[in-house]
């Protein structure tokens, strides 16, 4: 296994620096292929595409995949379970994914052990081209309380060695058991080192410095590098990864935007219907071309990106960048005449005295933001807060600014923007 395991790794190495044609190419032949295989030996697909009147032979370029109807979450949690697997694979046989989602209901992804080696190879080479090495102790912190069952054989052999830690834990605790291990790279949620940032200003000293800060699965605003970095002065980098599929864009050491896995996704950017131009922003509709157990072909994530944009990086990799990481739809806010304001431009976690913050929208007109007090809290913090959100929200909007002691966490995350007002435009 492991010997499969290290040429595949080497296949996807290089491919980071193939050509970007030739990887166009070649993504365009693994789309077709896909389709074709869904459309042959998956139930749910077969009967979906013969309802939009559409057959794997009208693919004939990249324009023709809009003929190709998209799919949601919602779509699949209504289908046949059984309709969605593709035939020849026996589901009790597959890895088993249960999502939570931070919204919505529950769905169950599937997918084959050969697969999960895979999504393993996509994380290994973002950490890998980020200066990572074999032997670098790495400390996850994760959002469950027990180490997971699932272990390499290789860790065993102190080869990429980790060790986990409850992101639940007071981040007190969490301080003194980075002190205590001494990661060189840290791996955890974008919140949870907010968290931590407001812990090391608190005791006024760091207690370790790792070498490498990886984030993963919340909006990385930048107001929240900022805070991470003034307390950790060292590396981050911020992968963003669909829990359906793994790792799908991440950043390099220039820190310009994330690079696309186009070997092993085709990512589509809409906007209005139509294609978004690069550096536009626009619904993200996504392929995973490296599963079959359970296709996801033209899968609306609800995740708002800018289209990738071509021109070269100075890491090497030839992968396009996006540029923009924008959030979930629901992570938009609205002032009260209806403009969009996105969740990127706050920077309440730099006000000196907040920990941590949330912002829930509960009318067009209406803000609420939770602050949880940390180093310097005065009495000025909260009305800093509210200057500064009543400022870009603008003067129709009413805030309210709240002290908590606790923000609630959902799987791990915290969510900082709630919108309860639904869809506008
Ligand atoms: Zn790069």
């Amino acid at each position: 296994m492991y010997v499969t395991g290290l040429k595949n790794y080497w296949k996807l190495s290089r491919n980071l620096h193939k050509p970007l044609s030739q990887l166009q190419e070649r993504q365009w032949d693994d789309f077709c292929a896909l389709v074709r295989f869904a459309y042959e030996k998956v139930p749910f697909y077969r009967r979906l595409y013969h309802q939009a009147h559409f057959s794997p032979s009208d693919l004939k370029s990249p324009e023709d995949v809009r003929l190709i109807p998209t799919i949601h979450k919602k779509l699949l949690q209504e289908a046949d379970p059984n309709g969605l697997i593709a035939s020849g694979f026996q589901r009790q046989k597959l890895v088993h994914k249960h999502t939570s989602g931070s919204s919505g209901a529950p769905f169950d992804v599937y997918y084959t052990a050969e697969d999960r080696i895979y999504r393993t190879l996509l994380h290994l080479r973002i950490l890998f081209h980020n200066g990572m090495g074999f032997f670098d102790r790495m400390l996850q912190i994760s959002d469950a309380r027990n180490v997971p069952k699932f272990r390499y054989g290789f860790q065993k052999l102190r080869i990429l060695p980790k060790d986990f830690l409850f992101c639940g834990d007071p981040p007190k605790q969490q301080l003194d058991l980075i002190a205590k291990t001494k990661p060189e790279v840290i791996y955890s949620y974008a919140s949870n080192m907010v968290l931590l940032a407001a812990e090391v200003r608190q005791l006024g000293k760091l207690p370790h410095q790792p070498r490498l800060i990886f984030t993963t699965g919340e909006l990385m605003t930048p107001d929240h590098r900022k805070v991470i970095n003034e307390a950790f002065k060292t590396q981050i980098r911020d992968i963003y990864g669909i829990v359906e599929m793994g790792d799908v864009a991440w950043q390099c050491p220039v820190v310009s935007g994330y690079h696309l896995n186009i070997d092993s996704f085709f990512v589509e950017i809409e906007s209005n219907g139509q294609a978004a131009q690069p550096g536009q922003t626009g619904r993200l509709i996504i392929t995973n071309l490296h599963s079959r157990a359970m296709p996801f072909i033209r899968y609306e994530v609800g995740d708002v990106l800018t289209a990738p944009r071509e021109d070269p990086c100075s890491c090497g990799c030839t992968f396009p960048r996006i540029d923009v990481i924008a959030g979930r739809e629901d992570d938009w806010l609205y002032s009260a005449d209806g403009k969009r304001v996105s969740s990127m431009i706050f920077i309440i976690a730099s006000v000196p005295g907040v920990a941590q913050y949330r912002i829930i929208q509960r009318a067009l007109n209406y803000l609420i933001v939770e602050v949880m007090p940390g180093h310097n809290y005065n009495r000025e913090t909260l009305e800093r807060v509210k200057h500064h959100v009543q400022e870009l929200m603008g003067e129709g909007t009413m805030v309210d600014v709240h002290k908590v002691d606790h923000i609630p966490r959902q799987a791990g995350k915290i969510r900082s923007v709630i919108s309860e007002i639904g869809k506008q435009s």
